[in-house]
């Protein structure tokens, strides 16, 4: 077993040579935990609500949304897609810690309208083997909202699909934009 030789051990060695990012985080969460206190709760959310979102770094969820610790579940990944495993995390939301409302949010100059699925294919020329994922890119990001709406909403698996809202977050103004459900999507030609 071969080790990092070149990293140094125990984050203030780290911090003297500048470390690695995992270290500058583990510091800034002893800095976080000496001024924690236990705020008593429960692993339910305050605010019933789950919120699916991007990964995208430039989206602060807590700040954008008002939201404080103990409010709400947040369920990322690349897109904010609504996929299988974002199902059953809203499953285990909704059946086992009590959320109600469901909110999407996707923002403008996503990574994802970037790529198409030809990145499966590329991939497995590179290593020999066709991800079992969808890259589940995009071309339309309001259209996206929809069928994620629409995903959530047809779930067989959750209580609760009369509160799904949808949203588009600007990530140059840090405004939202809902997207309306009803609106149909339009047919290829
Ligand atoms: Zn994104």
């Amino acid at each position: 077993m071969t080790t990092s030789a070149s990293l140094p051990t125990g984050s203030e060695a780290a911090i003297s040579t500048g470390g690695s990012v995992t270290d500058r985080l583990v510091e800034a969460n002893e800095q976080y935990a000496a001024a924690f206190t236990d705020p008593g709760m429960d692993a339910r959310p305050v605010l019933h609500v789950a919120v699916v979102a991007c990964m995208d770094a430039r989206l602060d969820l807590h700040a954008a949304l008002g939201l404080e610790l103990g409010d709400c579940h947040t369920i990322r990944n690349a897109g904010g897609v609504v996929t299988d495993d974002v199902i059953r995390s809203l499953t285990i939301s909704q059946r086992k810690l009590g959320t109600r409302s469901v909110v999407l949010i996707h923002h403008t100059g996503c990574g994802l309208e970037a790529i198409t699925e030809d990145f499966r294919t590329d991939l497995e020329m590179e290593v020999g083997q066709r991800p079992a994922w969808a890259v589940e890119s995009f071309r339309d990001v309001d259209q996206d909202v929809r069928q994620s709406m629409q995903r959530v909403r047809t779930s067989p698996f959750l209580l609760h699909t009369d509160d799904v809202r949808g949203f588009v977050f600007d990530v140059r103004t840090g405004l939202l934009r809902e997207i309306d459900a009803a609106q149909p999507p339009v047919e290829p030609s």
